[in-house]
C-alpha cells in the first residue's frame, strides 16, 4: 500500500560540501548560495533525481489529475527514476490546465499540498485566454524567494542597494517575488509597482535608486521620459536593471537602447506564472539565462518528433517542478523556444543556460504568406534604427477585395517628414531580410502608439472572426 504522505514535508537531501577554495572564491563574487550555484554536475543530477522521485510519488498519491495522466499513458511511478526518464511522461499544456479548472473549479485536481499549507494565489496574466490559477505553499514562497534572490545576486544586486521595483504588485507573480528577494538580500525596496512614470523618475532622482526592475517596454518608456525632461542618465545613481515579463532584453538592439537610455547594465530574466516568477536569469557575463536546476528539471523538446533535442539544438522548453509543493507541474510545455548549454559559465556557475535567452514564444508566432516569424524579429529591426521610436505594432487585417491577410508593421518616426520615404524603403528591405516576407509599413508620428507599464501587446489582430 502507498504510504500516506499527506503530512510529509519535502525531503531535500543535504548538499555536498564544496571544494573549500572554490567556496571562498565564489562567496566573494555575486553569489547568494555558492555551494549550490557551483555544485558539480554529477551531484546536481543526483539531487535532481532524488527530488524528482519525491515529486512523482506525491503527485501520484494526491492528485487525480496526474493519476489519470499516468494511467492514460500506461506509465507507473516505478518507471520514472531519474530526469532522463521524464521523456516517457506526457506533457502538461496550459490549455489542459485551463480545461481542468473549468471542469473542477476553482483550482483543478493538480493541487498536491493540503489546503492548510496554501499561502498565495497567483493566476497567470491571461494574455492568451482564461487565467490559470497557481498556488504557492509556505515552502514554495521560501524556495521562490531563495531562487529569486539568487538570480538577483547573479546580475549584481548587493546588500544595501535601493531597488525600485517597477513590476506590478497585483496578482502577477513578479512584483511579490522580487520584493521578498530584495528584502532577503538586504536591500532597501521601493514598491512603486508598474505605474506612474513621473514618480518613477522622481525616485530615480531621490533617494536615487541603484537597481530598476520592470518590463523592457516600461524601461524604454522611462528612458524616453527622462530624455523628454532633459535629465541626463549620468545624473542618476542607477547602476543596473533586470527586465523581464516579456521578450526584449535578449535582443541586442533593445538591450542597447535600455542601457544607453538609463545609463546602466541591463540583464534579462525569464519566468512563467505556472512555473515561477524568476527561475532563470543572466549573470554579469550575459552569457544566457542560468536555470535554477536544483529546483527545476529542464528539457528542450523537438515539437515535431517530441524527442529530446541534443545540447545546442533549438526546441520547446519543457519544465518539471522538483520541489514545488502546492501546484507542481510535471513536464510543463512552455511554448517558448530555447537552446540549452550545460557547459560551465565563466561566472563559475554550473547550472545550465538558455543561450541567447528565449528565442521565440510560440503563442506570438505570426504566419503571413507562408512565412513564420516572431515579434522579437520585428523588434530587432525596428530598434536598430535611431530614427524610429521604441514602440511598434504588428497589425493583421484582411483585404476587402482579395480576402488575403495583410500584415502591417506600425512604428513611430523621430525624423522629419521629408526623410520618411527613404526610411520606409530601408526598413522594408531590412524587415524582408529578417522575416523572409515583406510586410506593409506604416510610419506614424512619434507618441501615437500606446505606451504600457505592463506587458506590451505587439500583435493586433483586426481580421474578421469566423
Ligand atoms: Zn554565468
Amino acid at each position: 500500500m502507498e504510504k500516506d504522505i499527506r503530512n510529509e514535508r519535502p525531503f531535500f537531501p543535504p548538499l555536498p560540501e564544496p571544494n573549500s577554495k572554490r567556496g571562498q572564491t565564489m562567496a566573494k563574487g555575486n553569489f547568494y548560495h555558492p555551494r549550490i550555484e557551483g555544485i558539480n554536475r554529477k551531484a546536481l543530477r543526483e539531487l535532481q533525481n532524488e527530488r524528482l522521485r519525491w515529486q512523482i510519488r506525491r503527485c501520484l498519491a494526491r492528485s487525480e489529475f496526474y493519476q489519470e495522466k499516468f494511467k492514460k499513458a500506461g506509465i507507473k511511478a516505478s518507471q520514472i527514476n531519474n530526469v532522463d526518464d521524464l521523456v516517457h511522461l506526457p506533457v502538461v499544456t496550459k490549455q489542459e490546465l485551463r480545461d481542468e479548472q473549468i471542469k473542477h473549479p476553482p483550482f483543478g485536481r493538480y493541487t498536491v499540498a493540503p489546503a492548510k499549507d496554501w499561502r498565495e494565489l497567483h493566476p497567470s496574466t491571461g494574455t492568451t485566454g482564461v487565467p490559470v490559477n497557481t498556488i504557492w505553499s509556505e515552502k514554495d514562497v521560501e524556495n521562490i524567494t531563495e531562487v529569486t534572490a539568487r538570480t538577483m545576486r547573479s546580475f549584481g544586486v548587493r546588500p544595501g542597494d535601493i531597488i525600485q521595483n517597477g513590476f506590478s504588485y497585483g496578482l502577477w507573480v513578479a512584483g511579490m517575488s522580487t520584493h521578498y528577494a530584495g528584502e532577503r538580500i538586504g536591500c532597501f525596496v521601493i514598491p512603486i509597482g508598474a505605474s506612474m512614470t513621473g514618480r518613477q523618475i522622481d525616485y530615480l532622482l531621490n533617494p536615487g535608486s541603484t537597481v530598476l526592475l520592470c518590463t523592457p517596454s516600461f524601461a524604454l518608456h522611462i528612458a524616453e521620459n527622462l530624455r523628454e525632461r532633459g535629465i541626463s542618465p549620468k545624473k542618476l545613481l542607477l547602476r543596473l536593471g533586470s527586465f523581464g515579463g516579456e521578450g526584449g532584453t535578449e535582443t541586442n538592439a533593445t538591450r542597447r537602447k535600455i542601457e544607453e537610455g538609463l545609463g546602466i547594465d541591463a540583464y534579462d530574466y525569464y519566468g512563467l506564472a505556472e512555473i515561477a516568477p524568476t527561475f532563470a536569469s543572466e549573470c554579469t557575463a550575459q552569457a544566457g539565462l542560468h536555470f535554477a536546476e536544483d529546483h527545476y528539471a529542464i528539457e528542450i523538446i523537438n515539437p515535431d518528433t517530441l524527442e529530446r533535442c541534443t545540447e545546442g539544438e533549438m526546441g520547446v522548453l519543457v519544465i518539471t517542478h522538483l520541489t514545488r509543493e502546492a501546484t507542481p507541474m510535471l513536464r510543463y510545455w512552455t511554448n517558448d523556444y530555447a537552446r540549452y548549454d550545460s557547459a560551465r559559465c565563466s561566472c563559475g556557475r554550473t547550472h545550465g543556460r538558455a543561450v541567447g535567452g528565449i528565442l521565440g514564444r510560440a503563442d506570438d508566432m505570426v504566419i503571413y504568406r507562408g512565412a513564420k516569424f516572431y515579434p522579437v524579429q520585428v523588434e530587432k529591426v525596428v530598434r536598430s534604427y535611431r530614427e524610429l521610436g521604441d514602440e511598434f505594432l504588428i497589425e493583421m487585417t484582411r483585404d476587402g477585395s482579395t480576402f488575403a491577410d495583410v500584415c502591417t508593421v506600425v512604428c513611430e518616426c523621430l525624423a522629419p517628414g521629408s526623410e520618411r520615404m527613404a526610411l520606409e524603403q530601408r526598413l522594408r528591405k531590412d524587415l524582408k531580410e529578417e522575416l523572409l516576407v515583406t510586410p506593409e509599413i506604416r510610419i506614424e508620428n512619434f507618441g501615437t502608439l500606446e505606451r504600457t507599464t505592463f506587458k506590451a501587446k505587439r500583435i493586433v489582430d483586426k481580421r474578421p472572426k469566423g
